[in-house]
């Protein structure tokens, strides 16, 4: 049997070494140097920083992680630095890219395990540089151990925000502030709800009190107004929980509201959405053990809806066990069943503690840039609801009138935003509006390399 595997975060890695362990060699994928996904990944060979400075409390799931990660490179075909970026499931082929070489995967069954990214609100100038997604900024400090800037702002919502901020300032980074969306009040009433997790809720109070006892500027319940500077960011302005206007002076700002699934893989395998209400993201329709309503896809992993690490390894399992069990083999799979439903209602509660931010797209000024590929303001947007062309009542026809999401990053950073300013305009649910497509390839490939 032909199984392949994409991504080698924490959800390819346990999906990997379970179909190893029942016999099964995948093809295993992944568009970046080395495994170990975005929590853990690694920083480039030659570069001397132990698990400890790198990962923090994770350090022995991180370790634990690369050991089964090397082991079962070893044993399966593992492509790195190699995109997938499209599938066929009619054909049941992966398309793949590797230093600008096209190839085709052939599977009878494949587990996605390709993770999330940041969610973005735009902000007035956060086109400048010198702004960073939330990741991204993290990111630079575990792989290339550098920051976005020497006075960082953080702001957002999500855990995060108090992890790259804590992250940053125990590089010895200067913090100028941590600026949370999300009011106080908002996560002390989900503070019942996390005790489910009680680990991760330990670890998150941990760094804000960390953050809090170094002196470090926090403000909860803000909204921004703006990231301001000429040619670079200069500072970040905001107004408080009281109403009243603040400004802080830094050179560089990581913003980010939680994460998104990247899931155009899905998409394109021809798996339903559903909107998440509680994780506010459209998310591939899966069941608990990661089978899909598509013969031969099964999910894992935050690219199925965002759950943190610990839930990827298991799901990973999981799925590889899913993909066992229909290929007629008998397994035993109650204890991992229970133990992710446990942590899914755990999720829940993290989730109303970090809520999206959809009012502050929806108040965006219609002069706001909310499309830094295509160049569209928020006003662009909104007029397509109005015409001149046809009027638009959903996502893909407003794509098609103003170019919102065609550009680079296909409405990836752009698209959750702009469903929510699409939605206020019509005066309906962003469900109601529905999402973008996803368009093959799901993520650019150099012009000399297409098909
Ligand atoms: C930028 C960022 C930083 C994060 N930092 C933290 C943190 O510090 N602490 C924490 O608890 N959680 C963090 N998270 C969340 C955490 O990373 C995830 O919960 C966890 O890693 C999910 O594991 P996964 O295996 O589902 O996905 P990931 O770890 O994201 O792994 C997905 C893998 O799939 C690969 N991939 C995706 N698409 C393709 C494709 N088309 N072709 C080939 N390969 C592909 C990627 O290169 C990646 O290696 C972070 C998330 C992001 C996005």
């Amino acid at each position: 049997m032909k199984v392949a595997v994409v991504g080698a975060g924490p959800a390819g890695v346990r999906a990997v070494e379970t179909l190893l362990a029942h016999g099964i060699r995948p093809v295993w994928i992944d568009e970046a140097m080395d495994g170990g996904g975005r929590i853990y990944q690694r920083p480039p060979a030659g570069m001397q920083r132990d698990a400890r400075t790198l990962y923090g409390f994770e350090a022995s799931r991180a370790t634990a992680l690369h050991a089964a990660l090397d082991a079962a490179k070893a044993r399966a075909d593992w492509r790195p630095e190699t995109l997938v970026w499209n599938i066929r499931p009619g054909q049941k082929q992966l398309n793949t890219l590797s230093q600008s070489r096209q190839g085709v995967v052939a599977y009878d069954a494949v587990i996605l395990c390709t993770g999330a990214m940041d969610r973005v609100v735009p902000v007035k100038g956060w086109t400048l540089p010198g702004v960073t997604t939330m990741g991204g900024a993290q990111i630079a400090l575990k792989s290339q151990g550098c920051g976005i800037g020497r006075r960082v702002a953080f702001l957002g919502s999500g855990p995060l925000l108090w992890l790259v901020a804590y992250q940053y300032a125990k590089a010895g980074a200067e913090v100028a502030a941590v600026l949370d969306t999300t009011p106080f009040a908002t996560k002390l009433a989900a503070a019942p709800g996390m005790l489910r997790g009680p680990a991760t809720f330990a670890k998150g109070l941990y760094y804000i009190g960390w953050l809090r006892t170094h002196g470090i500027r926090i403000a909860e319940g803000v909204t921004p107004l703006a990231i301001e500077g000429d040619e670079t960011v200069a500072g970040i302005c905001w107004r408080d929980a009281k109403g009243v206007e603040q400004q802080v002076a830094c050179d560089a700002v990581g913003i980010g509201w939680g994460l998104k699934p990247e899931a155009q893989l899905a998409d394109l395998a021809g798996i339903p959405f559903d909107f998440d209400d509680v994780q506010h993201n459209w998310v591939p329709r899966r069941d608990a053990a990661g089978r899909t309503p598509v013969a031969g896809v099964y999910l894992a992993g935050d690219g199925s809806g965002i759950g943190g690490a610990e839930v990827a390894e298991l799901a990973g399992t999981r799925a590889a066990l899913s993909l066992l069990q229909d290929e007629g083999r008998a397994v035993e799979t109650a204890a991992l069943d229970h133990k992710l439903a446990s942590l899914a209602r755990f999720r829940v509660a993290l989730e109303k503690a970090f809520p999206f931010p959809a009012h502050l797209a929806v108040s965006l000024p219609d002069d706001a840039l909310f499309c830094r590929c295509e160049g569209l303001t928020v006003g662009d947007l909104r007029v397509t609801t109005t015409g001149p062309t046809l009027p638009a009542p959903e996502m893909n026809r407003a794509k098609a009138v103003s170019r919102a999401g065609m550009g680079r990053c296909q409405g990836r950073v752009c698209g959750a935003a702009a469903a929510e300013i699409l939605a206020a305009k019509l005066g309906c649910s962003v469900a109601e509006v529905g999402r973008l497509r996803g368009q093959a390839p799901v993520k650019p490939i150099p012009l000399v390399a297409a098909p």
